[in-house]
């Protein structure tokens, strides 16, 4: 694409606010300009918002990936003041308020950058090209797909060193995603394979690897729930290890900082994220893990009216003196006060409100009737059934759209009763012939 081209959203005499990304923060900030006096536009590299705490579901068979999954274009119907253009963002030229995508480029008056986080690596390739990470739900799919090709090929595999690579599972990170991908494993090794697979010996074959680099799971969760997560996965069968970091795989063998290795074809990566700016924006702005440095205003630091918002963002306050945690509920309250800072007080030229991040808690489920859970105030630890059940009903009511809801409540409801979904499906995307 010639870079000259503009892409083609119709001119107009508002102000023009450029999002890029359609995640949890982007979506929340679009949302609320709505009828604001703003030309909106949505520009994201997927035509849908991602449920991300559900990917697991989607890898471990228990959720159909448009069950988590929310097109733009059905959530925007009828808003006549936004755009939503499908496309990669690759530059932004931040003194000609120019963004660059393969549509054509893009000004901006206002920029918000919403792009998020992607899986890190620490600068490992062998690591990055080997393992497989869970960052978006293709990836989710496709681990689904490794895992059910495996047990098949198990069953045509005689030697039993060479059946263990295909079935053994390593997962490398102790934070939610690692625990809440072993716990479904594990009950998935206990209540499914040995039905499906009964010519296999699941119990006594198949092992699953949790592998944490330092002395606890679910870091930034208290110790309440560290150990208690602990228990319930090695109640579960899962082989933790504490203290333990992984350095290398060569397809066949994971290799650990001491010399132990373990034999086995899948290591799942849910060992750490990094922001992903967009490039062009000033290196000074470049902070720890990626992200962006930003004000309370959620300004990008050395820039003019480009902002930050979500896992991108990097913004230090009080209450979180090394930036906020890379959850969900940053990026959406980020995304709701800067649509109010940019639609009431930018508007009439007052002065904006900064930033505060309320924390409202946060949880990790580990299989069926086991969950952990940390409420900040008044401080509150619970776990077990009640805490499985608050999980439950936070992340159904967090799914956007009715007919999700529906959808992931029934699909829950039915495994409840039978453990025994049937999504144990190996589709590959093909070119029709
Ligand atoms: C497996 C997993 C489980 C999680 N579980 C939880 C949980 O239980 N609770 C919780 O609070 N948080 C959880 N999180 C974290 C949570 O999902 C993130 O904090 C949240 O999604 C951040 O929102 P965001 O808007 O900053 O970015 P995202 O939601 O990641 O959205 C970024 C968007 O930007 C788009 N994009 C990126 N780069 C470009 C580009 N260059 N051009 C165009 N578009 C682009 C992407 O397509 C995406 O739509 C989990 C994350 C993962 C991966």
């Amino acid at each position: 694409m010639d870079p000259t081209t503009k892409i083609n959203i119709p001119e107009s005499a508002l102000e023009r606010v450029v999002i890029v990304g359609g995640g949890f923060g982007g979506l929340q900030l679009a949302r609320k300009l709505n009828k604001a006096n703003f030309q909106v536009v949505l520009i994201d590299k997927n035509n849908y918002h991602q449920f991300q705490p559900l990917f697991y579901q989607v890898a471990m068979s228990g959720l159909e990936p448009s069950s988590i999954v929310f097109p733009f274009r059905k959530l925007f119907q009828g808003r006549k003041d936004l755009y939503i253009r499908m496309a990669e963002v690759t530059h932004v030229d931040t003194t000609a308020k120019q963004l660059q995508t393969p549509l054509g480029h893009c000004n901006y008056d206002h920029l918000i950058v919403a792009t998020g986080a992607d899986t890190n690596y620490y600068g490992n390739e062998e690591l990055e090209r080997r393992t497989l990470p869970m960052k978006s739900v293709s990836e989710a799919l496709y681990l689904r797909n490794s895992i059910l090709d495996d047990y098949e090929d198990a069953l045509t595999t005689p030697a039993y060193d060479d059946r263990q690579e295909l079935v053994d599972i390593v997962i490398v990170g102790g934070g939610a995603t690692g625990v809440e991908l072993a716990g479904s494993l594990a009950e998935m090794k206990t209540h499914v394979l040995p039905k499906d697979y009964p010519e296999l010996a699941v119990q006594e074959e198949f092992d699953i690897y949790l592998v944490q680099s330092g002395d606890a799971l679910l870091k930034g969760m208290s110790a309440n729930s560290s150990e208690k997560a602990l228990r319930y996965l090695e109640d579960l069968g899962v082989t933790v290890l504490l203290n333990s970091r992984v350095t290398g795989f060569d397809g066949r063998i994971v290799t650990f900082d001491d010399d132990r290795t373990i034999a086995t074809q899948k290591v799942i990566w849910a060992a750490g994220i990094k922001g992903q700016p967009i490039p062009g924006l000033p290196e000074e702005a470049i902070t720890y893990g990626n992200r962006l440095a930003v004000d309370r205003h959620n300004r990008v630091k050395g820039t003019d009216c480009v902002y930050a918002i979500g896992d991108v963002a990097y913004m230090e306050e009080p209450d979180f003196p090394q930036g906020h945690p890379q959850v969900a509920q940053v990026a959406i309250q980020m995304g709701e006060h800067l649509a109010k800072n940019l639609r009431y007080r930018h508007e009439r030229g007052e002065e904006w409100e900064p930033f505060h991040y309320s924390d409202k808690g946060s949880m990790a489920t580990i299989g069926r009737g086991r969950a952990v859970v940390d409420i900040p105030k008044p401080e509150f630890h619970f776990a077990g059934v009640l805490a499985w059940l608050v999980w439950l009903i936070v992340h159904l009511f967090a799914i956007l759209g009715t007919r999700n809801k529906i959808f992931v409540f029934l699909n829950w409801l039915y495994n409840y009763i039978n453990y025994n979904q049937s999504l144990r499906l190996i589709i590959r995307p093909a070119k029709a012939r």
